[in-house]
């Protein structure tokens, strides 16, 4: 069987992997002129920078943990993010270190009580979008200061027309607990992730070409592989003939300073609407301050919208979208049974590195393309 996966991302890798032990022949193509898709990390002054924005790999999946240690040790970082929001600092995610900068409040219940009071404006109604759902976990303050302005950035339309499940990837907490996760298995591969993706791929049954886009060749690929697993967009696959799904992009400036400490945490947030950034990343305290003496290396991460041609970050997961989606996936279970589509593009979901990787493990466990 010849099987040819397109992308070599982390779906693309986990399935080479998990296929080539099998025994099977796969060629992996990808357009960019490295591996390793969005997570990859590039040494600069001995310091792994996350060059498609900070990857921080957390998990309640034990397999899945199991299984990325095979390829890398991972360090004990708990991700702690600082919010600015016009000069105040705060802690996230939302727990009593938030609270008690926003409202001089003491207590869990001093907390839960200011939250109940703000929360009234929703007049017990369900909430039915980010905007209802936030104000219904955390109150109108930390709405106003923290969520709106940076939620209305990131996905460049207001929250009231986002879905609420964005707003609950975050923990909201009545402890002073400032890890960004609940996941009980966190932490930052020591010396990057680009090793991970390499040596999922180093395998004899694995050939990887480099700069090679799929979509200049697809009709002699479809043609070539009985088996095609395929992490680009779904849509673009399809030539768009439903219409085109929708997409968030970013544009990161990284730069080089000389200068030991920065802004002394991994993640900044900016949540005003002025500042056209939305997170500042110094990439050395994702690694305890490891590389050079007197360097840092940080990331300006601005949102933009996705144009034909950009890269995609995230799938816009509203109804509208979800429902288009369902459209190409049935289309292609029908007109293209020996295509799968993986990953956060394939798949059109906002995936966590452990999600893509339970994905594509089982994918390759129940497939019937291998049976
Ligand atoms: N969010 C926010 N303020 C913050 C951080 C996050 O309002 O300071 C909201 C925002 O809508 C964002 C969502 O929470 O899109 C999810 O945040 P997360 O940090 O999980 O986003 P990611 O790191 O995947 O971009």
């Amino acid at each position: 069987m010849k099987i040819l996966i397109v992308g070599a991302g982390l779906f693309g890798a986990v399935s080479a992997n998990e296929l080539a032990k099998t025994g099977a022949q796969i060629d992996v193509i990808e357009k960019r002129d490295h591996i390793a898709g969005n997570i990859y990390t590039k040494e600069i002054e001995g310091i792994q920078v996350h060059q498609y924005g900070a990857h921080i790999f957390h998990t309640v999946n034990k397999q899945v943990w199991d299984y990325v240690h095979q390829f890398a040790d991972f360090n004990r970082y708990t991700n702690e993010v600082v919010a600015n929001y016009k000069g105040e600092l705060y802690n996230l995610p939302f727990n009593m270190n938030t609270f008690n900068k926003m409202w001089g409040v003491i207590t869990p219940a001093q907390a839960q009580a200011k939250i109940e009071e703000q929360r009234a404006v929703l007049n017990g109604k369900q909430p039915a979008n980010l905007e209802e759902q936030a104000i219904s976990l955390v109150g109108t303050d930390i709405y106003t200061k923290l969520i709106k302005d940076y939620t209305a950035k990131q996905w460049g339309r207001a929250p009231k027309d986002l879905p609420s499940f964005i707003i609950r990837r975050l923990p909201v907490r009545f402890t002073f607990d400032n890890n960004y996760f609940n996941d009980p298995y966190q932490g930052i591969p020591i010396s990057g992730y680009t090793q991970i993706i390499e040596k999922m791929l180093d395998h004899p049954n694995v050939t990887v070409s480099l700069n090679t886009d799929f979509l200049a060749n697809k009709d002699q690929y479809v043609h070539d592989y009985d088996v095609i697993i395929y992490t680009g967009m779904i849509d673009q696959f399809f030539d768009y003939q439903f219409g085109a799904l929708e997409y968030r992009s970013l544009r990161f400036e990284t730069e080089t300073l000389d200068q030991d400490n920065y802004q002394g945490n991994a993640v900044i947030n900016y949540t005003d609407a002025d500042t056209k950034f939305t997170r500042i990343i110094e990439h050395k305290w994702f690694e305890f301050g490891a590389g050079n003496k007197g360097k840092t290396v940080i990331t300006h991460e601005y949102p933009q919208n996705w144009t034909r041609g950009m890269e995609p970050y995230y799938p816009v997961n509203n109804e509208q979208n979800n429902h288009l989606f369902t459209q190409y996936r049935d289309y292609a279970e029908k007109n293209a049974p020996q295509v799968v589509f993986g990953g956060r593009l394939g798949m059109y979901r906002y995936y966590n590195m452990d999600q893509v990787i339970a994905a594509a493990l089982q994918f390759v466990q129940t497939s019937k393309l291998f049976k």
